[in-house]
């Protein structure tokens, strides 16, 4: 067994609690935000229409931003602004649901017999949006040069070819395929159920990812807690993968990290494209994903979030359905909405603190932090220098100075500095002994840049 090793970082010591699992109840609103980290997507549906299970009712015409499925049956209530998990401007749908189950047939469905056109242009339609910050999204990440053109040959969608010409990197092979096990950040551990209780699901979604990229070598990442589990090794087998250790530092689990510490070549930014590298990384919760759709031929995938009651010191895991409102798991778990100082969608290191509470579980977060009580008020003051943030940067930057750049709309200083290599880790501000709000700051950054550039 690899194990992995990055620069800088932290350890955190937290053994993995015991976590109850449930699965969710329907809620009788579905929310769809039309916006995630890659961008805006166009409603197919308006207020009145009859939706089914499954049926695509947002999309946008990039591959690289996924079709945005129902994965409830119900009428479109309204369409209204609603901010993205990113706090973007951005319009959802709600729907309201029905008892009634009306399923669309998958599109996806694949079986042994079918070739690597047909897997990638299911992946394609799927629609599986991913917890991580991939630069491409899922197909386009993990499927051959060859299986590429010959897809590009073949579709009568001429502008859909075009858009695939131009994916960097095309041309080179993925040789080498990085299945990623690893749980994201500290106090989260849904990946690490996911391997030890879904193993023989995700081993099947990963031979088929590995058939798409055409990998010779096949690597599978995994925490420490659960290296010497036997569904661990049972997978790896199934694969004929070797076995990377995480050395237990955060945030060896992020893409640009991960690579890095199994391969010792740096992804570079801000493209962060692993074809570059002639690689591919997919991650346990894609392959689950994968599993229900384009394997069982399910019209809707099941996602796994962890909710964490600090409070109550609970940390439950719950399987609920893309558009399930935050709202929906609050009453769930019998907390008083008004009562709750804090929701952080996403984790307590990368997440988003939110407060409009019809903000849904998307395939996007892994986790919901639901704080009770006092909640620690950050009064941020002068940096004083310190190089503490410096110390555990794990992208060795120097976020004292990017941040700073970013609060006074000094942009082009801050992008000199390397603030689209900022992975959003939020280590600085934990160590900051001034409370600087950094993380905020970069993505401030990022986000008036983005705007900028939609804008001209
Ligand atoms: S600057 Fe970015 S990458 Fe570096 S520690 Fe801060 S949040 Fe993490
Ligand atoms: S840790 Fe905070 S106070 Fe210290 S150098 Fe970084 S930003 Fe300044």
């Amino acid at each position: 067994m690899k194990t992995i090793n990055i620069p800088k970082g932290l350890s955190f010591k937290i053994d993995q609690p015991a976590l109850s699992v449930t699965t969710l109840p329907s809620p009788s609103s579905a929310i769809y935000p039309m916006a995630n980290r890659w961008g805006w997507l166009y409603p197919n549906v308006k207020e009145g229409d009859n939706v089914a299970t499954g049926q695509v009712i947002a999309a946008s015409s990039l591959p690289n931003i996924p079709n945005l499925r129902t994965s409830f049956s119900g009428t479109v209530k309204r369409i209204f602004k609603l901010p993205s998990l990113q706090l973007k401007d951005a319009q959802a749908i709600e729907i309201e649901v029905t008892k009634e189950e009306k399923e669309v047939v998958s599109p996806s469905r694949i079986d042994d017999s079918s070739d690597n056109v047909t897997i990638f242009q299911a992946l394609l339609e799927a629609g599986i949006c991913e917890t991580d910050d991939y630069t491409l999204a899922l197909p386009l990440r993990v499927t051959s040069p060859n299986t590429i053109n010959e897809f590009i040959e073949k579709t009568h969608d001429r502008d859909l070819a075009d858009l695939l010409n131009n994916i960097p990197h095309r041309e080179k092979n993925i040789k080498t395929l990085i299945i990623n096990g690893i749980d994201r950040q500290p106090n989260v551990w849904v990946r690490n159920y996911l391997i030890t209780s879904e193993t023989e699901r995700l081993a099947s979604a990963a031979k088929l990812i590995k058939k798409l990229s055409g990998a010779e070598q096949i690597i599978l990442a995994v925490s420490q807690a659960v290296a010497s589990n036997k569904a661990v090794k049972e997978f790896a087998d199934a694969l004929n993968a070797d076995i990377a250790v995480s050395n237990g530092k955060y945030p060896v689990s992020l893409e640009p990290l991960l690579v890095y510490g199994i391969t010792g070549k740096e992804l570079l930014f801000p493209s962060k494209n692993t074809r570059e590298l002639e690689l591919g990384v997919v991650d346990v919760s894609g392959l689950y994903q994968i599993a229900q759709m384009l394997i069982e031929g399910a019209s809707r995938a099941e996602l796994i979030v962890q909710v964490n009651i600090p409070s109550r010191n609970e940390y439950h895991l719950v399987k609920c359905f893309a558009g399930t409102p935050v709202n929906h798991i609050i009453n769930h778990y019998s907390l008083d909405p008004d009562k709750l100082t804090k929701v952080i969608l996403g984790g307590d290191f990368l997440g988003y603190a939110h407060y409009d509470l019809d903000i849904p579980v998307t395939g996007e977060i892994d986790s919901l932090s639901l704080w009770e009580g006092d909640v620690f008020h950050y009064e941020h003051q002068h940096c004083i220098r310190c190089g503490f943030c410096v110390s555990v940067c794990p992208v060795k930057l120097v976020p004292a100075e990017i941040s700073l750049y970013c609060e006074y709309k000094m942009f082009d200083e801050a992008i000199g500095k390397g603030l689209y290599q900022c992975i959003e880790c939020g280590l600085c501000a934990y160590v900051c002994p001034s409370h600087r709000p950094m993380v905020q700051l970069m993505r401030y950054g990022k986000q008036e840049l983005q705007l900028m550039r939609v804008a001209s």
